[in-house]
């Protein structure tokens, strides 16, 4: 491997797509953002990714540095082929050959990994998972996802869907999930399941500040929730109350399943403050007041920047598979 050389983290969302050049200690060098909804079918948004990683490579000389691309995509990707098994955000995206689309445009090695996979191997090489060998990164945010690093390897499963615990069954009386399934976590916990707690309750004639925002409640989101639950309105605290006691259960099937040493919550909700990562930790104590397996809840510390990074955390490992084992 050269001294020089960098990879292309490309991050396909559902509502945006970023690209960036990083470095093989995790730094972004370049970046450049394309709005993915909107965009007619999945050739039009295959198009213009190419196009934009086309000019990455090329616009600032980039071009003969780039070793690989890593790519994160919101579905499940089969580890064995990279195709995409399942793509809820992105309809008419099943089946794409993903790494084989954009190596055969690009003429550059490409992996792939679905975005929370991606984002935790990310926050384990560059951020808040540094220095471990069992890591789990949980992403709480539209809907719920997390990555599992296990023994020092990402574990990802037959087919792609290790780590979906989002589609945890909590409660089998609970809404029906997407996925078909029953009370999924995700259902009950997420930005999404935080709102329309909200809207549903508000609609029944329960009496809170969120009434009096002067918007129509199905503007009503998770967001208003966090700041009603802020000024002290006591529906808002009890939705949010419900949520962290689900994820807090979350968090303590992954810690008796996969013995963890630490988990780092991130995400739009995941990401609430201190005090939502606090109130995780009081329950998990409640849950288990006996062991706690020496688990350590942090806040995951890439930000923005965990779906790019992370997706060039999947090229870098490929290229360089030592990075793993020189985790400190
Ligand atoms: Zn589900």
């Amino acid at each position: 491997m050269q001294e020089d050389q960098l990879v292309l983290g490309i991050d396909i969302g559902g509502t945006k797509t970023a690209l960036g050049v990083v470095t093989r200690d995790g730094r972004l060098l370049d970046e450049m953002v394309l709005p993915s909804e909107g965009v007619r079918g999945k050739d039009m948004l295959m198009k213009r990714i190419v196009s934009a990683a086309g000019e990455l490579i090329t616009g600032q000389q980039f071009g003969k540095r780039i070793a690989a691309i890593g790519v994160g995509f919101p579905g499940p990707i089969s580890p064995s082929n990279c195709i995409v098994a399942e793509a809820p955000n992105l309809p008419g995206w099943e089946g794409v050959s993903l790494c084989e689309v954009l190596s055969g445009a690009l003429s550059i090695p490409t992996y792939g990994e679905n975005d929370a996979n991606a984002a935790a191997l990310g926050e384990w090489l560059y951020g808040s998972g540094r220095g471990t060998r069992d890591f789990i990164y949980l992403t709480i945010s539209t809907g719920i996802g997390c990555g599992i690093i296990s023994g020092g390897r990402l574990i990802q499963g037959t087919s792609g869907y290790s780590g979906e615990l989002g589609h945890m069954i909590m409660d089998p009386l609970g809404p029906e999930c997407g996925c078909g399934r029953r009370g999924c976590l995700e259902m009950l916990a997420s930005g999404t399941a935080i709102g329309r707690q909200a809207r549903t309750r508000l609609s029944g004639g329960e009496e809170s500040v969120l009434g009096e925002l002067g918007r129509p409640v199905e503007d009503i989101t998770a967001r208003e929730v966090f700041e009603g639950a802020a000024q002290g309105d006591p529906l808002s605290q009890d939705i949010l109350d419900e949520a962290l006691g689900w994820i807090a259960i979350g968090c303590n099937n992954l810690l008796v399943m996969l013995n963890p040493s630490r988990i780092a919550l991130g995400g739009g909700v995941g990401l609430g403050g201190d005090w939502f990562l606090e109130e995780i930790e009081q329950r998990l104590q409640e849950l288990s007041p006996k062991d706690h397996f020496g688990v350590e809840l942090v806040q995951a510390s890439l930000g923005k920047n965990a779906g790019i990074v992370g997706a060039g955390a999947v090229a870098w490992l490929r290229i360089d598979p030592k990075l793993s084992s020189e985790a400190p």
